[in-house]
């Protein structure tokens, strides 16, 4: 069994992206191809913004919008504790503090009540200046963007949301990456919308920010590439992405629909025996990830693996503890509800073609034990 069974969607798209890779190896634009334009115009269409701008990967589309807003050192941006390495990654990067936030143990997603302390903390000791929030839409499901937009205009913050997870997602009737001004997801192979290589979006309805992002994207140019008006990054996708992101864009709509079916089986099956995730009301998720806890998880993941059915630990060891930003002087303890999940979280296989038999299989083993 696989966690994510990809060839099986290669199955159904696979005549159109030979058909897609064929034209671009007879007009032979590699880089900055019609794809992308094509690309940008559908993902903004679908994802309900005036603009997309298709950049290199994931990081690259969280990274972009912080050179916008010019983010370096002495400034703080804040965001989840509990999320992959890129998210607080691109604001060391730039020089910038992250300043982490604990999780809601239900969504595990920021929760709006630490980011208010931690905000207040940050301003009252007066040694960085707040400048940003990071929110994650984590597995699949948007953060709580009601709370904190109210937030971010009270303190005069500007949100940039991590749609890695959430492409296809919804919150009250606005997609995953409508949900701030700007936002970035990711095309990872293994995410909801996948490409074959390394790929990502920006989205923003802000044109001049969209003036910035094309300009950052190609080494900072200006009037051309050889006109360099800022310090930019090679940050662009290649054409060979796009047209696999096209050919999937045909099918996702169903696959969210998909998606959304194998996890009402799997809350059928195993509510009551694992913590199942819980979705806010006004959120659809795009289920990046199926997450559970259960206190005894080593013990359930071994039984499934000598099963053969694969499973993952996203994420085993919370930022603020990580090696990496040791020098920011976190602690165990700092974040109590997001050190006790990832202690005690795991993530069942979760595609669109996940058979019900299979997840029958999966779900006895975990209720049952054998
Ligand atoms: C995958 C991911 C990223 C980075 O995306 P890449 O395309 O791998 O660079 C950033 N944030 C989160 C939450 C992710 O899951």
């Amino acid at each position: 069994m696989q966690f994510i069974d990809l060839a099986a969607q290669q199955k159904r798209i696979r005549g159109a992206i030979e058909s897609g890779w064929r034209r671009i190896l007879d007009h032979g634009q590699y880089i900055m191809g019609p794809e992308i334009g094509e690309l940008e115009e559908k993902l903004a269409a679908f994802t309900g913004v005036p603009f997309a701008v298709a950049v290199a990967s994931g990081t690259d589309a969280l990274l972009m919008p912080l050179m916008v807003e010019e983010v370096g050192p002495g400034d703080a941006v804040f965001t989840s504790t509990f999320t992959f390495i890129a998210t607080a990654e691109v604001i060391r990067l730039l020089g910038a503090t992250p300043v982490f936030v604990d999780i809601d143990p239900e969504t595990f997603n920021i929760d709006p009540a630490n980011l208010e302390e931690a905000i207040r903390r940050v301003r009252s000791e007066g040694k960085l200046n707040a400048r940003g929030i990071i929110p994650v839409d984590l597995f699949g499901q948007p953060a709580d963007y009601p709370a904190i937009q109210t937030l971010a205009a009270r303190h005069g913050l500007f949100v940039l949301e991590d749609a890695a997870q959430s492409f296809g997602a919804r919150q009250r009737g606005k997609k995953a990456g409508a949900l701030a001004k700007v936002a970035g997801t990711s095309f990872f192979p293994a995410k909801p919308l996948g490409c074959y290589g390394d790929g990502g979006m920006i989205f923003t309805d802000d044109d001049s920010l969209r003036e910035q992002l094309l300009s950052i994207r190609v080494h900072g140019q200006g009037i051309d590439k050889y006109t360099n008006v800022r310090v930019g990054i090679n940050g662009r996708m290649d054409s060979l992405q796009a047209a696999v992101l096209l050919a999937k864009m045909e099918i996702f709509p169903e696959e969210i629909e998909l998606r959304q079916g194998v996890a009402n089986r799997y809350e059928r099956r195993l509510a009551g025996v694992v913590k199942t995730p819980r979705i806010l009301e006004g959120n659809i998720s795009a289920w990046a990830q199926y997450s559970v806890l259960h206190p005894r998880r080593d013990e359930i993941i071994g039984r499934l693996r000598r099963n053969g059915i694969p499973t993952a630990i996203y994420y085993p060891i919370p930022l603020h503890l990580q090696e990496a930003f040791s020098g920011l002087g976190y602690r165990r303890g700092d974040f109590p509800v997001a050190e006790k999940i990832a202690g005690e979280v795991f993530s069942l296989p979760m595609h669109p073609y996940l058979q019900e038999d299979e997840q029958e299989r999966i779900c006895a083993l975990i209720a049952g034990g054998q």
